[in-house]
């Protein structure tokens, strides 16, 4: 089971959602051509990705629920949570479906985190970051100090 998703999540974290790679007429190369569609350089024969397939779905049957853009395009519903996870999906607004914010559980349509959360995970990576920057800066200025601050240094040899 567990293989199984890294498997599915892939290298880096990416699940690639079954791009076409080679074509399935004439075995040409699948060029990508945006949203989750892809042509043929040869015969310039179109697929889709599970995104594509997806989305065109979605663009034909507004409202439909993520099991019945499942069972009609054959994406799979992790793809499809997936897909909602990284915020290229959102759940419509009537839905009675929900994600759930992965730090305080509140009901959200689309991402990992509600509004709330986001923000202050935000702001929290950027005062350590501040932090670090901060700390990198006195220890050097107390180098500096030590050193002396009487000799001119050349850009070029100040490594
Ligand atoms: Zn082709
Ligand atoms: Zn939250």
């Amino acid at each position: 089971m567990e293989r199984k998703d890294v498997t599915l999540v892939g290298k880096l974290g990416e699940y690639d959602y079954n791009r076409p790679y080679v074509c399935s007429e004439c075995g040409g190369i699948m060029i990508f051509r945006g949203v989750g569609e892809y042509e043929c350089e040869d015969c310039h024969y179109r697929a889709y990705d599970d995104y594509g397939k997806a989305r065109n779905y979605i663009e034909k049957n507004p409202g439909a629920t993520s099991g019945e853009i499942s069972e009609r395009t054959g994406v799979s519903q992790k793809a499809m949570r997936q897909m909602l996870r990284e915020s290229r999906l959102e759940i419509a607004s009537d839905s009675k479906t929900f994600m759930k914010c992965g730090i305080c559980g509140v009901n959200i349509r689309h991402g990992t985190l509600c509004e709330k959360c986001a923000a202050s995970y935000h702001r929290l990576a950027e005062e350590q970051e501040r932090t670090k920057r901060m700390l990198a800066g006195y220890g050097m200025d107390i180098k500096e100090r030590n050193e002396g601050a009487m000799r001119f240094i050349k850009p070029d040899q100040n490594k």
